[in-house]
Formats: C-alpha cells, structure tokens, sequence
C-alpha cells in the first residue's frame, strides 16, 4: 500500500442456502473448530488494516441468528449494515450495493427497482472508494488477498483474486463432447475478493440488473460486460477455497490444522 489510504468496504456474501453441501445449515453457518466458516472472514475483515466497513448479506430468516451468536458475541463492530439476500448471488450483490447507498432493495416493487436502477441520486450516496465482494463461504481470505486486491484495484480499477490452474481444462458441449483445451498456462480460477473501484462496480451493476436475462456467476463478469474496462487477476492463495460440498470441508479442516 502506497499512498493515502482509500476507504475501502467489503461487501460480505452469505446469503445462500447451501444446496450443493447437502444440509439444513447453509455453508457459511457450518462450523470449524466451533466457529462458523463466515466467523472466518468477519474476523479477517475486523483486524484488516486495509478493510474499514462491511455490509453483511444474509437471508431474512437468518438475522437473529447472526446478529446474537455471530456479531454481538463476537463484537464485530466493522459490521455497519445488513442487507437481504436475493435468489441468486448476483441479486445478493446488488442488495449490498444498494444498502450502502441507502437503500433497501426487497422492500422495492418492480417499476421502483427499475427507477431505482437509474437514480443517479444512488450514485452520489455511495461514501466509499473501493469496494471488495467476498464470498462468506471462503474462511481463508488474508490480509495478504486483502492487500493484493487493494493494490489492484487502485492500479487497475478492477481486479479478481485467483489462483493459475493446476488442471487442463477442456470447453465440453451439452452431449459430453470436448469442444477445445485452452492453452493451460492462460487458465486461471477465480476466486474472491472481487474488487472494484465503486463507481466502477456499481455502473456495472446497474446495468447488468437491468437486463431482462441475466447469468453472472462473478462480479468481475459484471465489469468485463457493462464496462469498457480491463479487470486483472492478481495472486489468490489456493487455500483461499469456497466450501461448496462435503469433500471440501475435510479439505478445510486439514487447512485449520
Ligand atoms: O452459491 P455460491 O457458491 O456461488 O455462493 C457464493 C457465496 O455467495 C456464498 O458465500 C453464499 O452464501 C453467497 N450467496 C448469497 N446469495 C445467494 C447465493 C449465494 O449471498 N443468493
């Protein structure tokens, strides 16, 4: 870090519902070592030099949970505002831009969302520089990622932690039939944070909510559609894994040792 610090928030994902882990408990509420795997992040968030702020996205029905046994017990004070999540990640995304910009996007019928979407008004409320999306299902970011990321983000404007594939990877039609074999050493995994300048990613945003069909998988898929802009990867750690299924909580447990 160079410079005078921006201010940076970190826009904090755990709303989902956790099909793919195949429990009642959503994956960033299942617990290693008697921590919850989202208790992981909140704390690198709360002793990170370079993160000031989070908004916290989770399902309504989770507040009370999350409230007593995570944030007040635990005292994150970082923690400035929850917002709800939507059915898709993206919409979860959305619904964390929008709190920071006051407001509540639930609550918005169908013809105010689409107000909403081109109320510059928004815009001028966001109080913040630089914007980090993390999954709350990744316990293992740093302050490491969080620094590689900050110097993205100033440098680029738009930058993706991730880390080189160890795998080849082949594109495969609908039938099973493989397509093509990207060059190995052009393919990367991404991870998060995702971090952007925030006008950046909240134009980007906008646009994409916009549209009438939309699948993104991850923020930096918001930029490289909606903007003219370059987003770059800068260094991950393979540690830094999304536990998504079983397999990769035995793979997280052996990370805790
Ligand atoms: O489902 P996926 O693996 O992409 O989830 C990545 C992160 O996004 C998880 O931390 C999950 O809790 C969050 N998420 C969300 N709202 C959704 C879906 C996922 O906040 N609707």
């Amino acid at each position: 870090m160079t410079g005078n610090k921006k201010h940076c928030t970190l826009i904090l994902l755990a709303g989902g519902c956790g099909k793919r882990m195949g429990s009642d408990v959503p994956k960033q509420f299942i617990e290693l070592n008697d921590k919850p795997i989202l208790w992981y992040s909140l704390r690198a968030a709360e002793e990170s030099a370079i993160i000031d702020e989070c908004i916290l996205v989770i399902r309504p029905e989770d507040e009370e949970y999350v409230r007593k046994d995570i944030i007040d017990k635990y005292s994150f004070a970082k923690v400035k505002h929850i917002a709800w999540a939507g059915r898709e990640r993206y919409e979860s995304v959305w619904s964390g831009l929008l709190k920071l910009a006051g407001r509540d996007w639930i609550d918005l019928s169908a013809d105010e969302k689409n107000e909403t979407l081109s109320d510059r008004e928004l815009h001028n409320n966001i109080d913040t520089d630089i914007i980090f999306i993390h999954d709350g299902a990744r316990p293992f970011v740093s302050e490491m990622i969080f620094g590689n990321c900050y110097d993205g983000a100033v440098k680029y404007g738009a930058c993706v932690a991730a880390v080189k594939s160890k795998d080849t990877v082949k594109i495969v039609d609908a039938d099973g039939k493989i397509i093509s074999t990207p060059d190995r050493s052009t393919v990367w995994n991404m991870q998060t944070p995702q971090t952007f300048e925030a006008d950046l990613i909240f134009d980007s945003y906008r646009k994409v909510m916009s549209l009438d069909k939309i699948n993104i998988t991850d923020d930096a898929q918001a930029v490289e559609l909606m903007s003219g802009r370059e987003v770059y990867v800068v260094e991950g750690d393979y540690t830094n894994i999304k536990v998504t299924t079983p397999e990769d909580l035995v793979t997280a447990k052996s990370f805790m040792k």
